[in-house]
């Protein structure tokens, strides 16, 4: 198996940046601020309200993320003392335009009215050379949508959030990005007393299923008018090759749709758990957003419900998937009255909503497919990854352990061969382990699959490291005592994911079994 030490991210090293550096002010194109601005003045519908953070004590950088500003094309050294303050939300480079916006949503499958931006702030948006980002803090303080919150986020969910945004991105799922979490001595309560701290979210766009729920809900014309604007504006700007389709709504709804049906199919295929699929919380990009209660299956349990506070088991594992669909029937019924003759026959909208039905079992199988190293579809490969799933949730098997130890099956031994024990001892049934693993192994046998050539690609989507509670924890801990070095090891192991690194191996193993009391709920 190849070992490697930190495996170098691609992007070329920028030069060092002038001391002051801020990003120029004229790359600031604030596109959704000036959105806002027409409607409020246009149609008297503001779209958020603009302020800026409210101040924070002492901010120090927690960690940064390198490869995004690169990406970015900020110089190396960016994050000096000026960019300390701004992003945590006390000052403001020239150019940005900060902003807290409105959205409404269905909490737990009921309509919850007006949320919005609560403790998040639109910095603005900036251009770079991967595109337009909105730089975006979680923590600032207080907006006019905070409701009873306190507008902050406290030190260990923001250390869950900055990790879990740049571990989904190493496994190549979309998500919002995190550039950088700083944190402060300012006391924040929650059960008990925490501290406060402030992550940077970065992404093309923040909109949400929310979004559009808001302005739709109402009915009023003005807001009908406000609708009609957020589409046209998510369709020149995140979809223009759907500009000028004769239906934009549904033209739109019919992307959304693909988008979270694939993003379901990659969040179930390496077992991540968001816990809190509410329609605020699903963006129009089909990113993974909102980073809470989120969890990593240890042992497979189908049922697996990571949010303590989701008593139900609304958004369990197995559940997500058709709390997608869920969530875009709410999407198409905000999207209703875009589409002319709608409330008269919505059919259209269904039959777009529909696409869901086959769309995710074909992703979700095309996943599970690649994850067995099986390369030509054949019609039992479904049947077989799901017999898989069931004999790993009969032995309660570690998901992402199998997975990786399935990679070095050997095809041309049985099953029951010395060179099958990494994978078959994680199955104290050894005889219903031998009985799938023969029918896996006639399969890869019918297909000539050479062994080295598929454990390699078996390798590349089925990652060694995931970020699994017990590990987020441990770097909590330590950070809660002002030591940050394991949040920034576990976020530069994280990076590459699917690469064995030399003195990582506790990483990659079975949870302790502490990890079974942690408890994560919505309380951030
Ligand atoms: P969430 O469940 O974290 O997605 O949050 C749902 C809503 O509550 C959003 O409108 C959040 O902005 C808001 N919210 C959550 N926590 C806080 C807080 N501490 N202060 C203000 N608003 C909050
Ligand atoms: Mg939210």
């Amino acid at each position: 198996m190849s070992t490697l030490h930190h495996m170098s991210v691609s992007s070329p090293l920028a030069p060092p940046a002038a001391p002051g550096w801020c990003p120029p002010d004229d790359a600031w194109l604030n596109r959704f601020a000036r959105l806002h601005q027409d409607a409020h003045a246009r149609l008297n519908v503001p779209l958020g309200t603009p302020q800026e953070g409210d101040p924070l004590p002492s901010p120090r950088w927690v960690a940064t993320c390198e490869a995004l500003a690169r990406d970015m094309g900020w110089p190396a050294h960016w994050a000096n003392d000026t960019a300390l303050q701004v992003l945590s939300g006390n000052a403001t480079w020239p150019g940005m335009a900060p902003l807290s916006t409105v959205y409404s949503g269905h909490q737990f499958g009921q309509w919850a009215g007006q949320l919005g931006d609560g403790r998040a702030l639109l910095l603005g948006e900036i251009d770079s050379p991967i595109g337009p980002q909105e730089l975006q803090l979680k923590g600032a303080g207080a907006t006019p949508y905070s409701r009873r919150g306190d507008g902050r986020a406290v030190l260990r969910s923001s250390i869950r959030e900055f990790l879990c945004s740049e571990a989904m991105h190493g496994l190549g799922i979309p998500t919002t990005r995190a550039l950088a979490l700083t944190a402060s001595p300012e006391p924040v309560r929650r059960e008990t007393m925490e501290t406060a701290a402030v992550v940077t979210r970065v992404a093309p766009s923040f909109i949400r299923f929310g979004h559009f729920e808001h302005f739709a809900h109402s009915g009023q014309p003005r807001h009908h008018e406000a609708l009609a604007a957020l589409l046209d504006f998510v369709l020149t700007h995140h979809f223009p090759h759907l500009l000028g389709h004769d239906q934009p709504a549904l033209a739109l709804l019919d992307e959304v749709v693909t988008r979270t049906a694939d993003l379901m199919a990659q969040w179930q295929s390496v077992g991540f758990c968001h816990g809190v699929m509410n329609t605020d919380n699903m963006s129009i990009l089909g990113l993974t957003i909102d980073y809470g209660p989120f969890g990593f299956l240890d042992a497979f349990d189908p049922g697996h419900i990571c949010n303590h506070s989701d008593t139900q088991g609304r958004y369990s594992w197995n559940n997500q998937p058709q709390m997608g669909y869920w969530n875009l029937r709410a999407l198409a019924q905000a999207l209703a009255p875009l589409v002319p003759g709608a409330d008269e026959d919505v059919q259209p909208l269904v039959d777009v909503l529909q696409r869901y039905e086959a769309r995710f079992p074909q992703a979700m199988t095309g996943r599970w497919r690649a994850k067995l190293g099986l390369r030509a579809e054949q019609p039992g490969d479904g049947e077989l990854a799901v017999d898989w799933l069931r004999l790993m949730d009969a032995g309660k098997v570690d998901f992402t352990i199998a997975f990786r130890r399935l990679c070095g099956f050997a095809s041309q031994a049985l099953p029951s061969d010395p060179a099958n024990a990494p994978v078959r001892d994680l199955f104290l049934d050894r005889a219903a382990f031998d009985a799938w693993a023969e029918r896996y192994r006639q399969r890869l046998i019918a297909e000539a699959s050479v062994d080295a050539e598929r454990a390699e690609r078996m390798r590349d989507v089925n990652p060694v490291y995931v970020l699994r509670n017990h590990l987020a924890e441990g770097a909590i801990r330590q950070a809660q005592r002002g030591d940050f070095s394991e949040v920034q090891r576990l976020h530069r192991l994280l990076q590459t994911p699917f690469v064995e690194q030399a003195g990582c191996e506790a990483d990659a193993d079975f949870p302790p079994a502490w990890a079974q009391s942690i408890e994560v709920s919505c309380s951030s």
